[in-house]
């Protein structure tokens, strides 16, 4: 019998497939189990046969096939083939970035539902009595059935370990019957309620074709009714058979959101975010994938999944950082969505009130269709924004007084008030009153965060936590002082001031499941309070009684040496002053600063978003910064700093071409990260193309020099240079 060569994806640092042997060729993104080193491992076959010139005794041969059908569809393997080489990502990661834990882990491909059991009618209204006295196991079981509507196996076994005899003798009598529940549960759902669109709305809903590629910016104001014409789209797309993809930030997959589309489009919708278990995601996959659901909204990775028939994506907030992956294949969610649209030939629908400045840019020169909303949609009108000059002003727990008198003005008027910081704990600091001494992260170049309840020192960067010292290690002296204001500061401080409730909403506050909800109702309530926040806060809630908006400690972001920094700090405040006046008064936003002539306060204070991004943009293309130029980030970090530095010079040495910058090596922002020093090396080209020629061109030496002393990574279109 002759043997056929076939590639497969292995997980872990495997830039490229391996060659194994198998008795028949194989139909590309199955699964199979093949020995790695002394372990069997789940593989995926990208190719088979394949054509490779390996001497044949190296080869092993594949232990088994585990699937009859793909796990990974045709272009699903055609996304990964994308994300290895856009990213410079490995095989080993990126194919199973694609699946489900469940799958690469070897399980059954589809997630089957579970059977459950319940009573007929006639088992409902069977008297235990009828059952002879001596039939203890079936008198008991019957009355345990009859407390409640289904049983599934798990539930029965766990009452009874001995169930299946007197269940087999129900059934024989059909008292009870089986079937095989979904493995998702679906709720009932009332019929589709919608609101009739604007006439705005209605000519971005008819500009999108839905059968062909043709990707869509819509440049909508907070509470313009992007949302509503999303749905709309979805709406059209899945009359037509085909399912729809909303991608939404991480923080934004709120209940009320799922609660919306469900109540729009009257049926259910698979929510495909980090709170799932592992089962869960592989029921909302498999339900995907077969085309048994039509509608998926999720986060980052849920433009990785698989569809039987896409008609659309759409990505919400399309400029948060979120869509970013940070590690392992650092791909960027957005992007990849437009990839997917081109390659499906499907409509891609990009909305943001604050939009980056990347796909402004290719809204301007015509590459997206440019929608604007300016208006909101219902009665609420924008809010006004104001910079608050506080020098000189006395502050006190962090606000001023001009911020205070407002404050107090909107609360006796029956209103709410949130107030912005974007730092949680207590203070960010503890130092020693004698001698200056400083609590700092043995792991991190990094302060430790205090926190007061329960009391303890934190780091924010890697999660080491201590106590609080009794004694200055330094000086040995008792006193410490707690410099600087955390949410939990400003929420205790806010608290002796004010009569009105104070309700804090940052990681910190809503750990516990379901707090979140449980503080989201409070303030939905409508009661005089002010809320305090972290950008938990910033993005995506309606909070109709929220008529002032107070925003601290902003201008820290202004002298950060990130040039993306400004369009963050623009994009930040408009989010958060997007959270006032959404109901019927109209809203008011103070910023707090002491830079109020600062040339982008200014320009964002009377112009707007738009005013700030087209300066902004000017800026990018004098500086020749991203979208004028295109970017790669190699990071190396190690225990040694020399080491990390020295690495990077070799690489900066391989990197000499006319048509590529390169900067570097140096300490990245934050030199030191769980004992690890960082270091950084930037690449930037006028164009993509010589970029990717180089780094392809790198790859093969960087993966020879892999070592335990020094990691890299490769951060393509990096946006964090943190
Ligand atoms: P965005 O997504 O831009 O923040 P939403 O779609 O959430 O905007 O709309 C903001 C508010 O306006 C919501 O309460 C929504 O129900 C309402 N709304 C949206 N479109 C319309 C419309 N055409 N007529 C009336 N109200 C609308
Ligand atoms: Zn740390
Ligand atoms: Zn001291």
């Amino acid at each position: 019998m002759s043997l056929v060569r076939i590639a497969v994806a292995v997980p872990g640092p495997f830039y490229s497939p391996l060659t194994y042997l198998a008795s028949r060729p194989l139909a590309p993104g199955v699964r199979v189990r093949v020995p790695l080193g002394p372990r069997q491992v789940v593989g995926i076959v990208l190719e088979a046969p394949v054509d490779d010139s390996l001497p044949a005794d190296r080869l092993k041969p594949m232990t088994t096939v585990l699937d009859e059908q793909p796990a990974l569809s045709a272009d699903q393997l055609a996304l990964g083939a994308w994300l290895c080489r856009y990213y410079h990502a490995p095989a080993g990661e990126v194919y199973f970035m694609l699946l489900p834990k469940a799958l690469r882990e070897g399980k059954a491909l589809w997630k089957q539902g579970e059977t459950v059991w319940t009573l007929t009618e006639a088992g409902q209204a069977l008297k235990v009595d009828a059952l002879p006295l001596r039939a203890v196991r079936q008198r008991r079981l019957l009355q345990w059935l009859q407390q409640r509507e289904r049983a599934t196996v798990t539930q029965l076994r766990a009452f009874m370990a001995e169930y299946r005899e007197p269940l087999r003798r129900f059934e024989a009598r059909g008292w009870v019957r089986s079937f095989v529940a979904p493995c998702m549960p679906t709720r009932p759902l009332p019929p589709a309620r919608h609101h009739a669109l604007n006439p705005a709305q209605q000519r971005i809903v008819e500009s999108v074709s839905l059968d062909r590629f043709n990707p869509h910016l819509i440049e909508g104001v907070t509470g313009s009714g992007k949302t509503a014409v999303y749905l709309a789209l979805v709406e059209r797309v899945i009359a037509t058979g085909r399912q729809a993809l909303v991608l939404v930030p991480e923080i934004g997959l709120t209940p009320q959101m799922i609660g919306r589309f469900e109540a729009w489009l009257g049926q259910p919708v698979v929510a495909l975010h980090s709170g799932l278990n592992d089962s869960e995601r592989h029921c909302g996959w498999s339900r995907l994938a077969r085309g048994e659901a039509k509608v998926a909204l999720g986060t980052r990775s849920a433009v990785l999944g698989r569809f039987q028939n896409l008609g659309l994506i759409v990505v919400d907030e399309e400029h948060d950082l979120s869509y970013k992956q940070q590690e392992g294949v650092r791909y960027s969610a957005r992007d990849t969505a437009l990839w997917l649209g081109k390659h499906l030939d499907i409509p891609v629908v990009l909305g943001s009130a604050t939009p980056s400045l990347e796909s402004l840019h290719h809204a301007r020169t015509g590459r997206y269709a440019h929608h604007r909303l300016r208006q909101r949609a219902g009665p609420a009108r924008l809010p006004t924004l104001k910079l608050l000059d506080i020098r000189g002003e006395r502050i006190e727990a962090g606000v001023s007084a001009p911020l205070r008198a407002a404050m107090q003005a909107h609360l006796d008027q029956g209103q709410q008030v949130l107030l912005f910081l974007n730092r949680r704990g207590f203070a960010p600091v503890l130092m020693c009153h004698q001698c200056g001494w400083q609590a700092d992260c043995p792991a991190c170049s990094a302060h430790l965060t205090y926190h007061r309840e329960p009391e303890h020192l934190h780091c924010h960067h890697c999660d080491y936590q201590r106590p609080v010292p009794e004694r200055c290690p330094h000086c040995g002296s008792g006193s410490f002082v707690h410099v600087g204001q955390g949410t939990a500061r400003l929420e205790a401080a806010l608290a002796q001031q004010f009569s009105v409730p104070v309700v804090r909403i940052d990681r910190d506050s809503t750990r516990r499941k379901g707090t979140l909800d449980a503080q989201l109702d409070r303030v939905r309530s409508g009661e005089p309070l002010i809320l305090v926040g972290t950008q938990m806060l910033a993005k995506g809630h309606h909070f109709p009684k929220v008529t002032l908006v107070g925003l601290l400690e902003m201008d820290q972001a202004l002298f950060s040496p990130d040039f993306r920094a400004p369009e963050r700090l623009a994009q930040q405040i408009i989010q958060v002053a997007g959270r006032a006046g959404r109901g019927e008064a109209p809203g008011e936003v103070l910023i707090e600063t002491r830079q109020p002539e600062h040339p982008l306060l200014q320009t964002l204070v009377t112009g707007g978003y738009e005013a700030f991004a087209e300066a902004a943009l000017a800026e990018r293309q004098v500086a020749r910064l991203p979208p004028y130029a295109y970017q790669a980030l190699i990071r190396a970090s190690s225990p040694q700093a020399e080491a990390a530095q020295a690495f990077l010079t070799k690489v900066a040495e391989r990197c000499q071409r006319p048509d590529v910058d390169v900067w570097g090596p140096v300490l990245s922002p934050m030199m030191k990260r769980q004992g690890h020093w960082r270091y950084q090396l930037l690449l930037q080209s006028e164009q993509r193309a010589p970029l990717h020629r180089l780094l392809a061109a790198l790859l093969p030496w960087l993966w020879a020099q892999r070592s335990h002393r020094v990691r890299w990574s490769i951060d393509v279109d990096p946006q964090d240079m943190g």
